[in-house]
């Protein structure tokens, strides 16, 4: 579902992504760890090209990530992003904030729209709040309704970065049980997150991210009782 091959990434002369090769097969959920500034944010940035690369190829659903236009309008439909902030329109409702996309670029008819944005709020379990303005929301189900307006659009790969860091804690599991329920009903996911606990449950792959290279890639089982290099295990003696 997503391929990137020999991907590099340079800010400058700073080289952030070097030499990425990764293939993320249909629905299956990825947990990219890693130390600040290891590149996990453009990882997941360039996958939908909010970061164009230097060299290399990504693709999506087997094909190519297109540079602009329509065709990046369409690819950025099929891949669904979630990040630390929740990015919500203001001055819409929450109801509204999850129909605007289908409507505008899918040019779905907006009873249609409004009938499928209600069952993802229900989804989400945010029903009740869909009429309400994002900042009357908390930051748990503002995120919740960030996660429903990404799905609105019926992506075929969901990136999440960070979706849990900004929240006050008591919030984060009511966010990472949806992203639980749509890991189990099969979604395609990769997964910036500091959740051990999540990777540990939800993740089929993890990947350890250090200075701009995929220094690990196993499963969360032997990631967590054997890493493997000393960066991963320097990485796991702070945050365990
Ligand atoms: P964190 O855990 O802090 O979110 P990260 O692993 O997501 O870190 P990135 O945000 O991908 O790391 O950044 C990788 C490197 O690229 C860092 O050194 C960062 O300072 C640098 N960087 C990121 N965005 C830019 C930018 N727009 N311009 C210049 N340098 C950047
Ligand atoms: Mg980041």
């Amino acid at each position: 579902m997503i391929r990137m091959a020999s991907v590099d990434k340079y800010f400058g002369s700073l080289h952030v992504l070097r030499e990425i090769d990764l293939e993320v097969p249909k629905g299956q959920v990825v947990v990219v760890l890693g130390p600040s500034g290891s590149g996990k944010s453009t990882l997941c940035r360039a996958i939908n090209r909010l970061e164009p690369i230097n060299t290399g190829v990504i693709e999506v659903d087997g094909k190519p990530l297109p540079d602009e236009g329509r065709e990046l309008a369409e690819l950025r439909a099929e891949v669904g992003m979630v990040f630390q902030s929740f990015n919500l329109f203001a001055h819409k409702t929450i109801l509204e904030n999850v129909m605007l996309a289908p409507v505008k670029v899918r040019k779905q008819p907006a009873a249609e729209a409004r009938k499928a944005a209600q069952q993802l709020l229900e989804r989400v379990g945010i029903a009740s709040q869909a009429d309400k303005y994002p900042a009357q929301l908390s930051g748990g189900q503002q995120q919740r309704a960030a996660i429903a307006r990404a799905l609105a659009m019926r992506p075929k790969v969901m990136l999440f970065d960070e979706p849990t860091s900004a929240l006050d804690p008591e919030m984060v599991q009511e966010v990472l049980d949806v992203m639980t329920s749509l890991a189990a009903d099969g979604m395609t996911m990769l997964v910036v997150t500091h959740e051990m606990g999540f990777a540990r449950k939800a993740a089929h792959r993890v990947l350890f991210m250090s200075d701009g290279e995929v220094v690990e890639d196993s499963t969360p089982e032997s990631f967590f009782t054997a890493p493997k290099t000393t960066r991963a295990k320097d990485f796991l003696g702070k945050i365990l």
